[in-house]
């Protein structure tokens, strides 16, 4: 398919993004490469273990365009519905999509149509139905289980004592490549709330490969902690505002509870 012209930037756009959001997202993503590089450094770890997955929710579609020509190509999206509308705006364009937000049960069918990957499975009847769905569709869905590692501040993802059952289930499940564990620390920017949060996730990852051998990742760390993240073994780090900037939106729209400073 040809690709479609620049597109016209609005004033709202302009307000948001600046007037050359493409030189500001080659701009951003290089600075976030390079916080990447060093905390892996610190680390002691490779640089390609980690992997960046650039979040794209609330950016407009149009303005994808630009993540586009900077070089992005995995949109990270947390709402299935917008990420089908931007799906298909988008369809000129070789993007892969990963869903990294809760869905309900009634939405499977949109997401096996597409996505690449979830990053939000946290039940069974959830993964029941996907695997049903990807089936009929003829695919297969790389999926991360979340996990709750905030206790009771999020209303998302397994409780850390669920997590070993759940795993032990996902057999039954051909069409669910598991990948790994994926969390929402807490929403603060004190590192000594966060850190443990990411270490729990780690520690529930080294007992969960035993059960399951697939699942290795860990998906975690996002703008405000993604160096911390790396530093306690992420391999996943999803960042939107680093790159896109600040959402004009309230994160509780995303994430219930969590919010804490
Ligand atoms: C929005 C979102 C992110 C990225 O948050 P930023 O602050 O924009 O980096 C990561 N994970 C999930 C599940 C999200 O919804």
């Amino acid at each position: 398919m040809v690709q479609k012209p620049a597109p016209e930037l609005s004033v709202e756009d302009i307000e948001r993004f600046g007037p050359d959001p493409l030189g500001a997202f080659k701009v951003n993503l290089a600075r976030v490469e390079e916080r990447i590089a060093k905390a892996c450094e610190r680390a002691g770890r490779d640089r390609a273990a980690v992997r960046l997955l650039p979040v794209t929710k609330t950016v407009p579609a149009h303005v994808l365009r630009f993540a586009f020509a900077a070089g992005i190509r995995s949109f990270g999206e947390n709402k299935i519905q917008e990420a089908q509308g931007k799906r298909e705006a988008l369809d000129d364009l070789a993007i892969d999509w990963s869903i990294i937000g809760h869905l309900q049960t009634n939405k499977v069918k949109y997401l096996t149509r597409f996505a690449r990957e979830f990053h939000a499975l946290d039940s069974l009847r959830l993964a029941d139905l996907l695997n049903k769905r990807l089936e009929r569709e003829g695919r297969f869905l790389d999926v991360y289980v979340q996990v709750n590692t905030s206790s009771e501040e999020s209303k998302y993802g397994l409780s850390p004592e669920a997590l070993l059952p759940f795993v032990d289930s996902l057999d039954q499940f051909p069409r669910l490549k598991p990948r790994g564990l994926m969390t929402l620390a807490l929403l603060s920017t004190d590192m000594e709330k966060v850190r443990p949060c990411f270490a729990l996730l780690r520690r529930l990852r080294d007992e969960a490969v035993k059960r399951n051998a697939a699942l290795t990742e860990l998906s975690m760390g996002m703008s405000g902690d993604f160096e911390e993240a790396i530093e306690e073994g992420a391999d996943v780090v999803r960042v939107g505002q680093a790159i896109f900037g600040k959402r004009p939106t309230p994160d509780g729209h995303y994430w219930p509870g969590l919010i804490s400073t």
